[in-house]
């Protein structure tokens, strides 16, 4: 497979490998990679999920992403080691289900496209044994600790993470500073623009070409692609228990890169009804898709934080996946944002409605579901639930009056001891990353 960027500024340019895709994270445009073509899966196959094992299925899905580029055993192994975990779909009564994402080691959705993009990154850096490759990432929270512990001992690559002082919780900031081996983490004193704007100098700058820079941002296509995941299990699933009637699917958005996902897949053939995506009163595809104006506004701070996006990168991608039917875009996707109050009364009717404890994130993609489903009366609906409730505590403690016990993925870190640099500018980021 090849993939372009999606800015064509510069016409001409040729499409890039998986790997080159993967190893620059964006175009030299700043366009984002976008797969020239959509891969069609056999409806025998999509149809019939059950009948294939879960590491076939990813597999099956992947494998046209990435072609000839990694040899079939070496993915084979990639995609059982990155699913590794559970990705249960918990049904709450006969229309309402949870895809629970969180079942991983940092206890968000974000491991699995870190694991799998870590893994490749493994594959490719092998073959080029004394190259180390400097991994540079900046966080707001769960990006970080998925990274981490995705790319821990990862042979030839160091890992360094940029995250804002003061503004990640307690149990975000010992999952990105406890682990030791290749990874490193910088507190900055600044907020997460000030990191991201540190990491997009340091790509640029060529004084430090030598220091073979890549980026795990979830734009990367490693990252992106392998989200597909979900969406196919979650359909073997139901079919498995006899749902053969394709569902609507919510999905709580802030950069939107996993409903984007959701989407590839059914464009690939996977049978789905319709995608919501459910924002936080950061709005601006809510708003473009009531007007047709996308016009971001300054971010604002909410309890589903990992949400707090005001300029979504993906969003690009879903309009190339209905590029030859632009009508269709509608459709197959709404969004729908609902503020802070909205949400913490939606995971007060998951708890005594259902006896389901959501945080912040899963709740919105509920409030998702339960906003498009009167126009889709007798499907079922399923909304992503991208974070366990304990990484959210203080809030999901509050709002529902009751204690969460810290799962023990989270405690383990608890006990350990931070490790951080402290930085104030990007000169300090450039010595630090020079004496690595
Ligand atoms: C990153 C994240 C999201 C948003 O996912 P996007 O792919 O950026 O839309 C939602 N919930 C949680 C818990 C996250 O960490």
């Amino acid at each position: 497979m090849k993939y372009a960027s999606l800015n064509n500024t510069h016409k001409g340019q040729n499409p890039v490998s998986f790997q080159e895709a993967l190893v620059k994270g964006l175009a030299e445009d700043k366009g984002l990679y976008f797969p020239t073509a959509i891969p069609q899966l056999d409806p025998e196959f999509t149809h019939n999920l059950p009948a294939y094992s879960k590491a076939e299925i990813a597999y099956r899905v992947i494998a046209p992403f990435i072609g000839e580029e990694i040899p079939e055993d070496t993915l084979r192994q990639i995609v059982s080691e990155t699913l590794a975990f559970d990705i249960p779909l918990v049904h709450l009564n006969d229309t309402y289900s949870s895809l629970e994402l969180f079942h991983g080691p940092t206890m968000a959705f974000k491991d699995v496209g870190a694991r799998f993009m870590a893994r490749c990154l493994g594959y490719f850096n092998r073959e080029k044994k004394n190259r180390t490759v400097r991994v540079l990432v900046a966080t707001s929270g769960d990006t970080g600790g998925a990274v981490a512990n995705g790319f821990l001992n990862v042979p030839g690559v160091e890992v360094v993470i940029l995250y804002p002082e003061g503004k990640v919780s307690d149990i975000q900031e010992r999952q990105l500073t406890t682990l030791g081996a290749n990874i490193k983490a910088l507190r900055v004193k600044g907020d997460f623009d000030a990191c991201q704007r540190m990491v997009k100098t340091a790509f640029l700058d060529e004084e430090i070409d030598h220091l073979n820079l890549t980026s795990a941002n979830s734009i990367n296509v490693a990252r992106w692609l392998p989200q597909m995941f979900y969406y196919f299990l979650a359909v073997r699933q139901l079919q498995q228990e006899g749902n053969n009637k394709p569902a609507l699917f919510s999905v709580p958005s802030g950069n939107f890169g996993n409903i984007c996902a959701g989407i590839m897949s059914y464009r690939m053939g996977l049978p789905m009804k319709h995608f919501v995506a459910a924002t936080n009163v950061n709005d601006t595809i809510p708003r473009y898709m009531a007007t047709g104006n996308y016009a971001p506004k300054s971010t604002v701070p909410t309890i589903a934080n990992a949400m707090d996006v005001s300029d979504p990168s993906n969003f690009i991608r879903i309009e190339a996946l209905f590029r030859e039917t632009p009508e269709q875009l509608r459709q197959h996707f709404s969004s729908y944002s609902f503020n802070d109050r909205e949400t913490r009364e939606a995971m007060k009717t998951l708890k005594d409605d259902f006896g389901y404890i959501a945080d912040p994130h899963g709740a919105i993609g509920y409030l998702g579901a339960e906003k498009k489903l009167p126009e889709y009366k007798g499907y079922k609906a399923i909304f992503l639930e991208t974070a366990h409730p304990a990484k959210f505590k203080d809030e999901v403690e509050t709002t529902l009056g009751i204690r969460i016990d810290l799962p023990p993925q989270l405690q383990a870190v608890m006990h350990r001891e931070k490790e951080y640099a402290t930085i104030a500018t990007y000169d300090e980021l450039k010595d630090f990353l020079g004496a690595l």
